[in-house]
Protein backbone atom coordinates (compact mmCIF):
# COMPACT_ATOMS: atom_id res chain seq x y z
CA UNK A 1 0.00 0.00 0.00
CA UNK A 2 1.24 3.72 -0.74
CA UNK A 3 3.02 5.78 2.32
CA UNK A 4 1.52 9.34 2.87
CA UNK A 5 3.89 11.69 4.96
CA UNK A 6 2.04 13.86 7.25
CA UNK A 7 3.86 16.49 8.35
CA UNK A 8 2.64 18.38 11.83
CA UNK A 9 1.03 16.64 14.13
CA UNK A 10 -1.51 19.00 15.59
CA UNK A 11 -5.21 19.24 15.25
CA UNK A 12 -5.54 18.51 11.55
CA UNK A 13 -2.10 16.09 11.15
CA UNK A 14 -3.48 13.90 13.47
CA UNK A 15 -6.50 13.71 12.01
CA UNK A 16 -5.32 13.13 8.66
CA UNK A 17 -3.14 10.85 9.50
CA UNK A 18 -6.07 8.38 11.47
CA UNK A 19 -8.02 9.16 8.59
CA UNK A 20 -5.41 7.66 5.53
CA UNK A 21 -4.48 4.82 8.05
CA UNK A 22 -8.04 3.83 8.61
CA UNK A 23 -8.15 3.44 4.69
CA UNK A 24 -5.10 1.36 4.55
CA UNK A 25 -2.27 3.69 4.09
CA UNK A 26 0.91 3.20 6.03
CA UNK A 27 1.70 6.95 7.91
CA UNK A 28 4.75 8.38 8.55
CA UNK A 29 3.49 11.44 10.97
CA UNK A 30 5.79 14.29 11.86
CA UNK A 31 6.26 17.26 14.06
CA UNK A 32 9.23 19.15 15.09
CA UNK A 33 7.81 19.19 19.43
CA UNK A 34 8.59 16.37 21.48
CA UNK A 35 6.25 16.76 23.66
CA UNK A 36 3.49 17.03 20.44
CA UNK A 37 4.86 13.34 19.47
CA UNK A 38 4.73 12.23 23.24
CA UNK A 39 0.98 13.26 23.33
CA UNK A 40 -0.19 12.00 19.83
CA UNK A 41 -0.42 8.28 20.05
CA UNK A 42 -3.00 8.66 23.23
CA UNK A 43 -4.53 11.69 22.03
CA UNK A 44 -5.15 9.81 18.77
CA UNK A 45 -6.76 6.45 19.94
CA UNK A 46 -9.29 9.00 22.52
CA UNK A 47 -10.08 10.37 18.80
CA UNK A 48 -11.05 7.18 17.41
CA UNK A 49 -13.00 6.70 20.25
CA UNK A 50 -14.94 9.99 20.13
CA UNK A 51 -15.61 9.47 16.26
CA UNK A 52 -16.83 6.09 16.72
CA UNK A 53 -19.34 7.36 19.14
CA UNK A 54 -20.43 10.38 16.48
CA UNK A 55 -20.72 8.92 13.06
CA UNK A 56 -22.09 5.32 11.51
CA UNK A 57 -19.40 6.02 8.78
CA UNK A 58 -16.26 5.57 11.21
CA UNK A 59 -18.29 2.99 13.42
CA UNK A 60 -16.02 0.24 12.09
CA UNK A 61 -12.72 1.70 13.00
CA UNK A 62 -9.92 -0.50 15.35
CA UNK A 63 -7.86 1.71 17.07
CA UNK A 64 -4.95 -0.85 17.27
CA UNK A 65 -5.14 -1.33 13.47
CA UNK A 66 -5.20 2.50 12.68
CA UNK A 67 -2.27 3.20 15.13
CA UNK A 68 -0.32 0.47 13.85
CA UNK A 69 0.19 1.72 10.82
CA UNK A 70 0.69 4.96 11.71
CA UNK A 71 4.76 5.71 12.48
CA UNK A 72 5.92 8.97 14.86
CA UNK A 73 9.16 10.90 14.09
CA UNK A 74 10.74 14.46 14.48
CA UNK A 75 12.76 13.68 11.42
CA UNK A 76 11.55 15.14 7.80
CA UNK A 77 14.07 12.61 6.21
CA UNK A 78 12.25 9.51 7.53
CA UNK A 79 9.22 11.25 4.77
CA UNK A 80 11.55 10.69 1.72
CA UNK A 81 9.92 7.04 0.65
CA UNK A 82 6.34 8.86 1.06
CA UNK A 83 4.28 8.69 -2.23
CA UNK A 84 2.05 11.48 -0.32
CA UNK A 85 3.08 14.36 1.64
CA UNK A 86 0.24 16.21 3.39
CA UNK A 87 1.48 19.38 5.26
CA UNK A 88 -0.24 20.46 8.61
CA UNK A 89 2.16 23.21 9.83
CA UNK A 90 0.91 26.28 11.72
CA UNK A 91 -0.56 28.84 9.92
CA UNK A 92 2.30 31.17 9.09
CA UNK A 93 3.91 31.43 5.82
CA UNK A 94 7.23 32.38 7.20
CA UNK A 95 7.83 28.96 9.31
CA UNK A 96 5.92 27.08 5.92
CA UNK A 97 8.41 28.78 3.64
CA UNK A 98 11.42 27.90 6.12
CA UNK A 99 10.13 24.06 6.04
CA UNK A 100 9.33 23.71 2.09
CA UNK A 101 13.04 25.09 1.67
CA UNK A 102 14.18 22.19 3.76
CA UNK A 103 11.99 19.93 2.61
CA UNK A 104 13.84 20.02 -0.83
CA UNK A 105 16.51 18.35 0.54
CA UNK A 106 14.88 15.31 2.00
CA UNK A 107 12.01 14.77 -0.52
CA UNK A 108 12.34 13.07 -4.02
CA UNK A 109 11.55 15.61 -6.85
CA UNK A 110 8.78 13.41 -8.10
CA UNK A 111 6.50 13.62 -4.60
CA UNK A 112 2.92 14.74 -4.61
CA UNK A 113 2.56 17.61 -2.55
CA UNK A 114 -0.74 18.75 -0.47
CA UNK A 115 -0.74 21.63 1.20
CA UNK A 116 -3.44 21.85 3.78
CA UNK A 117 -3.80 25.71 4.38
CA UNK A 118 -6.35 27.59 5.80
CA UNK A 119 -5.27 30.87 3.64
CA UNK A 120 -1.79 31.20 2.26
CA UNK A 121 -1.42 30.70 -1.39
CA UNK A 122 -0.69 27.39 -2.95
CA UNK A 123 1.06 29.38 -6.06
CA UNK A 124 3.70 30.93 -3.09
CA UNK A 125 4.47 27.55 -1.70
CA UNK A 126 4.94 25.76 -4.94
CA UNK A 127 7.13 27.81 -6.33
CA UNK A 128 9.80 27.19 -3.36
CA UNK A 129 9.67 23.60 -4.86
CA UNK A 130 11.52 21.86 -8.04
CA UNK A 131 8.27 20.61 -9.36
CA UNK A 132 5.65 23.00 -8.78
CA UNK A 133 3.61 20.98 -11.80
CA UNK A 134 3.37 18.18 -8.40
CA UNK A 135 2.26 20.82 -5.24
CA UNK A 136 -1.61 21.09 -4.73
CA UNK A 137 -3.79 22.47 -2.19
CA UNK A 138 -6.20 20.06 -0.09
CA UNK A 139 -8.05 21.60 2.60
CA UNK A 140 -8.88 18.99 4.69
CA UNK A 141 -11.93 20.51 7.19
CA UNK A 142 -12.24 19.84 10.68
CA UNK A 143 -12.87 17.27 11.87
CA UNK A 144 -11.23 15.23 9.12
CA UNK A 145 -13.08 11.43 9.68
CA UNK A 146 -16.71 12.55 9.60
CA UNK A 147 -16.69 15.71 6.97
CA UNK A 148 -16.80 14.98 3.36
CA UNK A 149 -15.68 17.43 1.48
CA UNK A 150 -12.33 18.54 0.84
CA UNK A 151 -11.69 21.91 -0.41
CA UNK A 152 -8.51 21.25 -3.49
CA UNK A 153 -6.59 24.03 -5.06
CA UNK A 154 -5.25 24.70 -8.13
CA UNK A 155 -2.36 26.75 -8.12
CA UNK A 156 -0.84 28.39 -10.78
CA UNK A 157 1.60 25.56 -11.23
CA UNK A 158 -0.64 22.87 -10.87
CA UNK A 159 -0.75 20.35 -13.37
CA UNK A 160 -3.86 18.31 -14.71
CA UNK A 161 -2.52 14.88 -13.38
CA UNK A 162 -1.62 16.10 -10.67
CA UNK A 163 -5.17 17.14 -9.78
CA UNK A 164 -6.69 14.12 -10.98
CA UNK A 165 -4.04 12.52 -8.54
CA UNK A 166 -5.60 14.57 -5.74
CA UNK A 167 -9.25 13.76 -7.11
CA UNK A 168 -8.17 9.76 -6.78
CA UNK A 169 -6.25 10.11 -3.55
CA UNK A 170 -9.80 12.06 -1.59
CA UNK A 171 -11.70 9.46 -3.68
CA UNK A 172 -9.61 6.41 -1.55
CA UNK A 173 -10.72 8.49 1.33
CA UNK A 174 -14.32 8.41 1.36
CA UNK A 175 -13.88 11.99 0.25
CA UNK A 176 -15.65 14.51 -2.13
CA UNK A 177 -12.88 16.72 -4.16
CA UNK A 178 -14.43 20.13 -4.63
CA UNK A 179 -11.77 21.99 -7.47
CA UNK A 180 -11.22 25.72 -6.99
CA UNK A 181 -8.37 28.42 -8.17
CA UNK A 182 -5.68 29.02 -6.21
CA UNK A 183 -6.05 32.59 -4.33
CA UNK A 184 -5.56 33.46 -0.68
CA UNK A 185 -8.25 32.24 1.72
CA UNK A 186 -9.62 29.79 -1.21
CA UNK A 187 -13.81 29.62 -1.06
CA UNK A 188 -14.34 28.72 2.17
CA UNK A 189 -11.64 30.58 4.19
CA UNK A 190 -12.56 33.90 2.15
CA UNK A 191 -16.35 33.69 3.60
CA UNK A 192 -16.01 31.84 6.94
CA UNK A 193 -13.42 34.33 8.47
CA UNK A 194 -15.35 37.15 7.49
CA UNK A 195 -18.60 35.70 9.12
CA UNK A 196 -16.33 34.27 12.45
CA UNK A 197 -14.84 37.14 12.73
CA UNK A 198 -18.04 39.77 12.76
CA UNK A 199 -19.55 37.21 15.14
CA UNK A 200 -16.40 37.81 17.53
CA UNK A 201 -17.03 41.71 17.06
CA UNK A 202 -20.82 41.32 18.17
CA UNK A 203 -19.61 39.52 21.04
CA UNK A 204 -17.05 42.47 21.84
CA UNK A 205 -19.81 45.27 21.10
CA UNK A 206 -22.21 43.53 23.41
CA UNK A 207 -25.21 43.41 20.75
CA UNK A 208 -25.62 39.33 21.63
CA UNK A 209 -23.53 36.26 23.47
CA UNK A 210 -22.01 33.52 22.17
CA UNK A 211 -24.92 31.24 22.39
CA UNK A 212 -27.35 33.41 20.85
CA UNK A 213 -25.09 34.54 17.77
CA UNK A 214 -24.53 30.68 17.58
CA UNK A 215 -28.35 29.89 17.82
CA UNK A 216 -29.31 32.44 15.11
CA UNK A 217 -27.06 30.51 13.19
CA UNK A 218 -28.19 27.28 13.94
CA UNK A 219 -31.92 27.80 14.28
CA UNK A 220 -32.37 30.47 11.40
CA UNK A 221 -30.04 29.45 9.22
CA UNK A 222 -29.78 25.91 9.53
CA UNK A 223 -26.65 25.80 10.00
CA UNK A 224 -25.21 22.80 12.11
CA UNK A 225 -23.03 24.69 13.67
CA UNK A 226 -22.68 28.59 14.78
CA UNK A 227 -19.69 30.78 13.98
CA UNK A 228 -18.14 31.32 16.97
CA UNK A 229 -18.65 27.74 17.54
CA UNK A 230 -16.76 26.89 14.31
CA UNK A 231 -14.09 29.37 15.75
CA UNK A 232 -13.54 27.20 18.72
CA UNK A 233 -13.38 23.89 16.53
CA UNK A 234 -10.46 25.27 14.54
CA UNK A 235 -8.57 27.18 17.45
CA UNK A 236 -8.89 30.93 18.12
CA UNK A 237 -4.97 30.98 17.24
CA UNK A 238 -5.49 29.70 13.70
CA UNK A 239 -8.36 31.75 12.94
CA UNK A 240 -6.04 34.79 13.88
CA UNK A 241 -3.33 34.03 11.79
CA UNK A 242 -5.59 33.22 9.07
CA UNK A 243 -6.64 36.61 9.52
CA UNK A 244 -3.48 38.02 9.11
CA UNK A 245 -2.74 36.32 6.09
CA UNK A 246 -6.30 37.50 5.01
CA UNK A 247 -5.32 41.50 5.61
CA UNK A 248 -1.63 41.03 4.28
CA UNK A 249 -2.63 39.28 1.41
CA UNK A 250 -5.72 41.79 0.13
CA UNK A 251 -4.63 44.79 1.92
CA UNK A 252 -8.57 45.26 2.31
CA UNK A 253 -10.04 46.55 6.26
CA UNK A 254 -12.31 43.85 6.16
CA UNK A 255 -10.64 41.29 7.35
CA UNK A 256 -8.74 43.11 9.84
CA UNK A 257 -8.87 41.01 13.11
CA UNK A 258 -10.96 41.57 15.97
CA UNK A 259 -9.32 42.55 19.16
CA UNK A 260 -11.39 40.15 20.83
CA UNK A 261 -9.83 37.22 19.27
CA UNK A 262 -6.56 38.50 20.12
CA UNK A 263 -7.27 39.31 23.61
CA UNK A 264 -8.40 35.75 24.07
CA UNK A 265 -5.19 33.89 21.91
CA UNK A 266 -3.22 35.95 24.35
CA UNK A 267 -5.00 34.79 27.33
CA UNK A 268 -4.99 31.10 26.46
CA UNK A 269 -8.42 30.56 25.39
CA UNK A 270 -7.83 28.94 22.04
CA UNK A 271 -11.09 27.28 21.65
CA UNK A 272 -11.55 23.29 22.23
CA UNK A 273 -7.87 22.60 21.79
CA UNK A 274 -7.50 24.39 25.20
CA UNK A 275 -10.93 23.57 26.81
CA UNK A 276 -12.21 27.32 27.02
CA UNK A 277 -12.82 29.48 23.67
CA UNK A 278 -16.33 31.38 22.69
CA UNK A 279 -17.89 28.43 24.43
CA UNK A 280 -16.29 26.02 27.84
CA UNK A 281 -15.67 22.61 26.94
CA UNK A 282 -14.89 19.02 28.84
CA UNK A 283 -11.70 16.96 28.23
CA UNK A 284 -11.42 15.81 24.66
CA UNK A 285 -13.12 19.02 23.97
CA UNK A 286 -16.78 18.23 23.95
CA UNK A 287 -19.40 20.54 24.42
P1 LIG B 1 -1.93 23.16 15.17
O1 LIG B 1 -1.35 24.39 15.75
O2 LIG B 1 -2.93 22.36 15.95
O3 LIG B 1 -0.74 22.14 14.75
C1 LIG B 1 0.41 22.53 14.04
C2 LIG B 1 1.50 21.52 14.34
O4 LIG B 1 2.64 21.79 13.49
C3 LIG B 1 2.03 21.61 15.79
O5 LIG B 1 1.96 20.32 16.41
C4 LIG B 1 3.49 22.07 15.63
O6 LIG B 1 4.34 21.49 16.60
C5 LIG B 1 3.81 21.54 14.25
N1 LIG B 1 4.93 22.21 13.56
C6 LIG B 1 5.20 23.54 13.52
N2 LIG B 1 6.29 23.76 12.76
C7 LIG B 1 6.70 22.53 12.31
C8 LIG B 1 7.76 22.10 11.45
N3 LIG B 1 8.61 22.96 10.89
N4 LIG B 1 7.89 20.77 11.20
C9 LIG B 1 7.03 19.86 11.75
N5 LIG B 1 6.00 20.23 12.56
C10 LIG B 1 5.84 21.55 12.82
O7 LIG B 1 -2.56 23.61 13.75
P2 LIG B 1 -3.76 22.92 12.93
O8 LIG B 1 -5.04 23.46 13.43
O9 LIG B 1 -3.53 21.47 12.87
O10 LIG B 1 -3.53 23.58 11.49
C11 LIG B 1 -2.50 23.11 10.64
C12 LIG B 1 -2.71 23.69 9.24
O11 LIG B 1 -3.98 23.25 8.73
C13 LIG B 1 -2.72 25.23 9.24
O12 LIG B 1 -2.13 25.69 8.05
C14 LIG B 1 -4.20 25.54 9.28
O13 LIG B 1 -4.51 26.79 8.72
C15 LIG B 1 -4.76 24.41 8.43
N6 LIG B 1 -6.17 24.04 8.70
C16 LIG B 1 -6.65 24.05 9.98
C17 LIG B 1 -7.97 23.69 10.20
C18 LIG B 1 -8.53 23.65 11.60
O14 LIG B 1 -9.76 23.53 11.73
N7 LIG B 1 -7.72 23.72 12.65
C19 LIG B 1 -8.79 23.30 9.13
C20 LIG B 1 -8.24 23.25 7.85
C21 LIG B 1 -6.94 23.63 7.64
Amino acid sequence: MATVGVIGAGVMGKDIALTCAAHGYDVVLCDSEPEVLASANGQMRRLVRKYRMMSEAVSGWRADEILGRIRLTDTPADLAGADWIVENIVEDADAKEQLYRSLREVLPEGVRIAVNTSCISITRIAALLPRPDRVIGMHFMNPVPLIEGIEVIRGHHTSDETTRAAEAFAASLTKRPIVVNDMPGFVSNRLSHLFMNEAAFLVQDGVAGPEEIDAIFKLGYGHKMGPLETADLIGLDTVVDSLKVLYDEFQDPKFRCCPLLKKMVAAGLLGRKSGQGFHTYAAGGSL
